[in-house]
């Protein structure tokens, strides 16, 4: 499996995000939480990765604590529950790792 994107980016970037179409500018800008749209500070934000919409333009969402911890615990509980690999050790499955790495970035 290539590895070329590990540790150049959070493992949080992994993170399914909402519709681009269906965010606030506030929420594209990285100002409020891009899942329930709370104000963000430097202190508060936990970054989710460069991401591309639609024109290939780079956006840096970012999100609350709280829901980050819940979206990147709900991504790794799906993926676990539809992966073989993941049910033998998730330490072979590059998806299933990202995804334990994404939880604990989400916890710091
Ligand atoms: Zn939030
Ligand atoms: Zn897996």
């Amino acid at each position: 499996m290539p590895s070329d994107t590990a540790g150049t980016q959070p493992a949080l970037a992994a993170l399914p995000l909402p519709e681009y179409d269906t965010l606030t500018q506030d929420q594209t800008r990285g100002a409020t939480c891009v899942w329930d749209g709370t104000q963000l500070t430097g202190e508060t934000a936990v970054d989710l990765g460069p991401r591309r919409d639609e024109d290939d333009v780079a956006w840096f969402p970012r999100a609350c604590r709280p829901c980050a911890q819940r979206r990147a615990m709900d991504a790794l509980i799906l993926h676990s529950s539809v992966c073989e690999q993941c049910v033998d050790d998730h330490n072979r499955c590059p998806e299933g790792s990202t995804l334990v790495r994404a939880v604990r970035e989400a916890r710091r």
